[in-house]
């Protein structure tokens, strides 16, 4: 087992840039939102446990999210290769995935930290919209469907996610300045943090990544 993480703040891109990862290599896309999102529409125990923090922006306790992350885990094979996406999101998690790691003999290659200045990150979350069938991403100006309001790859009906309204928006970007910066420090000492500009067109940062995740070295 590999994995690696897409770190930043809520709006740096992490899902969109998955995707672009997902397409050009074979590591699968473990994004801890979409999970919950998913189990709350479904009305399952986690997902009951998870809506009421989910809807203030609030995290979700780190027992919930190590139980669906390690169920996850347990249902792939050793040589699965995975890219988190919006988890770990305290040190907490952190550490209980170095353990889930070191228990499957799994190894992490890189944590990749999305920068993107909070201007920015406001403008990105209050134009995203999302695609009610299968999940894909747009932004109303940044990356626009053909047709306003449908989804070019499957023309579902796209929706705007209840906690990217304004007050939840500001919520979460201090949630994550207060208890998910820290685990910049926490990677950089394991010598596995990566910069990343994510503030320029989602092609250039996925190419970024994408070329460090081929080298071939990486394959041991
Ligand atoms: P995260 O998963 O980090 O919360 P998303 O991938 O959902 O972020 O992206 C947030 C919003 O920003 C979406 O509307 C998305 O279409 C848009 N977006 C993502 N990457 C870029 C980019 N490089 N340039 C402009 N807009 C982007
Ligand atoms: P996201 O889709 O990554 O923006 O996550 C949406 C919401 O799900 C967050 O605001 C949290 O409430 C919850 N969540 C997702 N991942 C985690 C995590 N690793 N730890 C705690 N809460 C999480």
């Amino acid at each position: 087992m590999q994995a690696i993480i897409l770190l930043g703040a809520p709006g740096a891109g992490k899902g969109t840039i998955a995707e672009g990862i997902k397409a050009a290599t074979d590591f699968i896309h473990v994004s801890t939102g979409d999970m919950l999102r998913a189990a709350v529409k479904a009305g399952r125990p986690v997902g009951l446990e998870a809506k009421s923090y989910m809807e203030k922006g609030e995290l979700v306790p780190d027992g919930v999210i190590m139980k669906i992350v390690t169920a996850r885990i347990e249902e792939g094979s050793p040589t699965d290769r995975y890219m988190f996406d919006g988890f770990p999101r305290t040190t907490e998690q952190a550490r209980l995935l170095d353990e889930v790691l070191v228990a499957h003999n799994g190894k992490l290659l890189y944590v990749f930290l999305l920068d993107v200045a909070r201007d920015i990150l406001v403008d990105r979350l209050a134009g995203r919209r999302v695609c009610k069938n299968c999940g894909a991403v747009y932004h109303i100006r940044n990356i626009p469907p053909k047709v306003a309001g449908v989804c070019d790859a499957c023309g579902g009906p796209l929706y705007q996610r209840a906690d990217d309204s304004e007050t939840t928006v500001l919520n979460r970007l201090d949630v994550f300045q207060k208890q998910t910066r820290t685990l910049i420090d926490y990677y950089r000492k394991k010598g596995v943090l990566k910069h990343v500009d994510a503030g320029k067109p989602k092609e250039e940062t996925q190419a970024e990544i994408v070329a460090m995740l081929q080298k071939p070295a990486l394959r041991k």
